[in-house]
């Protein structure tokens, strides 16, 4: 294919396929068109023999590209139209990942500035090459924006707290420091790129790459990295800046100046992605998909347009945002990380050629493991399913027993009601499974049950694993789980890619039934934390304190918690919650119950005192056997406190 517009060159020469940006006058900003010509040559050349590697690189000295285009979208945001902007955004990310993906080599030369959506375009490629005259910055927060197309996830990944540092202040970095944080593979003399071009395009070998580079510069960011990890590895803005603020060398002094002039807002997200992504598995779709939900709302809620205003449109470089440097509300953050409803990222299915596809068994098709073998299925595994109630789901195919189910698998997924039925299962399919082969348990059940599992399992020559989830039936649809596995490290491999497309964390907490462990204690806690939210509202109610006023002060103060901050037992307050869908369950509170009684059993076993544990569960029993509880989501302790006195 060829196509010449006066902003991109898109052409086949030789065996490769060649992307040129081509608005040197405006630093080569990305346009949504020079997006979608990218995008549509990409899956051109997917499939055409005569490509065996993609060149990607841009005319003049002094950039790359600068960043994305964004005065259209200023100009439709002032007048309140806002899907441009994010139409946009959906078609560069997707454009991201597909750079990311991509099977056949893709060399990116990015020589001057590189910033922003340059850095989406140079950043994820397999062969990233820099020169003298590089400087790759992320500099969004500037303009009410955060690091964005799959910047977040470099950041989170450079060593130490680098990332916090370049993200927040949006330090530029020359070629040495681009190779030592990550943004660049090779450093190869400007000088010598038009030749490399030449040998690629007609050998289409990406090896001349490795043999054309030279020893990476120093790295200046290198011999700051101690001070710098020391000054940002704060939890919140605030933390950073008060450690900026008590340092008294010039360094400090400098990244201080730059927090100030950028968007408050904007540094405590960039913050808290990073966290996320550390702490979650790291992977493009699941960065680009979490910077999504700020950009959606970067300009009704944002500090964008004001952003853009100060620094791009009037010039006068004194934006108003509506934060004060330390003073960010942690709920104003949250908010912008909520999850986005009907318009979640879509991206390009290259499962076919990427997935090393697994065979597997899925015992317990119900509310959580329908959706989870569903989602295992579209990724590209062969998924078979059982369950004792009929239920046939896209993608799956259906056996007529757990044992046929089991039979040849990799791997078996068991998603049962409980222990008792988890034993049942196991002990039917344990003998009809293949050596090696990994036992997964995703149920909720007790710590002794799934101990005694994963001994038959281990005895039959199979991984066992307990990896129960939270993240509820929401979760299982979107993929976004969190599994607390137990069981040794050789199944926690095994099965990490299948974790990776059931949820966006795994975590490997010990020998066999930790994950149970993990997953009860922090139940415990999550059941005494709602029924202290919920109480405390109540009390608030009867003294005459407004609900909004509460949350405003307890989401930032001591007495916060996640019932507190991300699921306000209260309607109308805080992000969106059961509670402001007349409290219909997304967990419900028999399940709270029955999380509390596996709790109670655990505790009593191990002789632990759990006298929190015990109200709270006693409170939920009576709550769901004798009251109206049963069917309703565990928040709505709140209206039950509410119709009560003391008595
Ligand atoms: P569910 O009742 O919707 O699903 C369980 C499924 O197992 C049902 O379809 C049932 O027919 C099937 N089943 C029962 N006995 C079987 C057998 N012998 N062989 C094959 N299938 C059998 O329950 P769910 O909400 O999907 O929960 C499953 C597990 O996940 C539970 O342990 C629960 O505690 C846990 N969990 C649920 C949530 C949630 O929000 N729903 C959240 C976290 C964890």
């Amino acid at each position: 294919m060829t196509a010449e517009t006066t902003e991109i060159s898109i052409r086949r020469e030789g065996r490769a396929g060649r992307i040129t940006l081509t608005r040197p006058k405006a630093l080569n900003a990305l346009s949504h068109a020079m997006c979608l010509a990218i995008e549509a040559a990409l899956l051109d050349w997917l499939d055409d023999p005569e490509v065996a590697l993609v060149l990607i690189d841009a005319e003049g000295e002094r950039a790359f590209c600068a960043g994305g285009d964004i005065t259209a979208m200023y100009d439709e945001g002032r007048r309140g139209a806002y899907e441009g902007a994010r139409q946009f955004w959906r078609d560069e990310y997707r454009m991201n990942a597909l750079l990311a993906e991509y099977p056949k080599p893709i060399a990116a030369f990015a020589q001057g500035f590189t910033m922003g959506g340059g850095v989406g375009l140079a950043g994820h490629v397999s062969h990233r090459i820099v020169g003298d005259s590089t400087q790759i910055a992320m500099p969004e927060c500037g303009i009410g924006l955060v690091p964005d197309v799959g910047g977040s996830l470099l950041l989170a990944r450079a060593p130490g707290r680098l990332g916090e540092y370049l993200g927040l202040t949006a330090a530029r970095m020359g070629p040495g420091d681009a190779l030592h944080c990550g943004f660049a593979d090779h450093y190869i003399p400007e000088t010598a790129w038009e030749t490399l071009k030449t040998t690629l395009a007609e050998t289409g070998d990406p090896e001349a790459i490795a043999a054309a580079a030279r020893p990476a510069p120093e790295s200046p960011l290198a011999t700051q990295q101690a001070e710098i990890d020391a000054l940002f590895s704060g939890e919140r803005l605030i933390d950073i800046v008060n450690a900026l603020k008590a340092s008294e060398t010039e360094f400090a002094a400098a990244a201080l100046k730059a927090l100030s002039r950028n968007a408050p807002l904007s540094m405590a997200v960039t913050l808290e992605m990073l966290h996320r992504h550390r702490a979650g598995s790291l992977d493009i779709r699941k960065a680009l998909a979490l910077e999504y939900r700020f950009t959606h709302r970067a300009l009704p809620e944002g500090d964008f347009l004001e952003g853009v205003r100060a620094q791009v449109i009037d010039k006068d470089r004194a934006p108003k945002w509506q934060h004060a440097l330390d003073a960010v509300p942690l709920a104003a953050a949250a908010k912008m990380l909520q999850p986005v409803r009907d318009a979640e990222l879509a991206f390009h299915d290259l499962s076919a050629q990427e997935t090393h596809a697994m065979k597997i068994g899925f015992i317990g098709l119900g509310n959580m493991g329908g959706p989870m073998a569903q989602n295992l299925a579209k990724a590209g595994h062969d998924v078979t399913g059982f369950d004792t109630q009929t239920v046939t789901l896209d993608g799956v195919a259906t056996a007529a027993s757990a044992t046929e189910a089991a039979r040849d698998a990799d791997v078996v997924i068991t998603m049962l009601p409980n222990g008792e039925i988890l034993k049942s299962v196991a002990a039917e399919v344990i003998p009809a499974m293949k050596a090696g082969a990994v036992f997964l348990d995703c149920s909720t059940v007790d710590v002794d049950s799934a101990r005694a599992v994963a001994a038959d399992a281990a005895a039959a020559g199979l991984l066992p694993l307990d990896a129960p989830v939270s993240g509820g039936t929401g979760g299982a649809q979107a993929g976004t789980l969190t599994f607390m596995v137990g069981g040794d490290a050789a199944g926690f491999e095994t099965a990490k890619p299948l974790f990776d497309i059931m949820g966006s964390k795994s975590v490997h907490c010990g020998a066999s039934g930790n994950g149970q462990a993990a997953k009860i204690c922090n139940n415990m806690i999550l059941g005494v934390t709602m029924i202290a939210t919920c109480e405390a509202f109540a009390l608030a109610d009867k003294l005459g304190l407004d609900r909004q006023a509460m949350f405003d002060v307890v989401s930032t103060s001591s007495g916060q918690s996640w019932s507190m901050n991300t699921y306000c037992p209260a309607p109308g307050i805080g992000p969106k919650s059961p509670a402001d869908n007349d409290y219909k369950p997304g967990f419900a509170a028999d399940l709270m119950l029955k999380d509390l009684r596996l709790a109670r059993a655990a505790a009593e076993g191990a002789d632990a005192d759990t006298p929190m544990g015990q109200a709270a569960m006693a409170l939920y029993a009576r709550f769901v056997e004798e009251e109206d509880g049963a069917g309703r989501d565990f928040s709505a302790m709140l209206p039950r406190f509410e119709a009560r006195g003391r008595g």
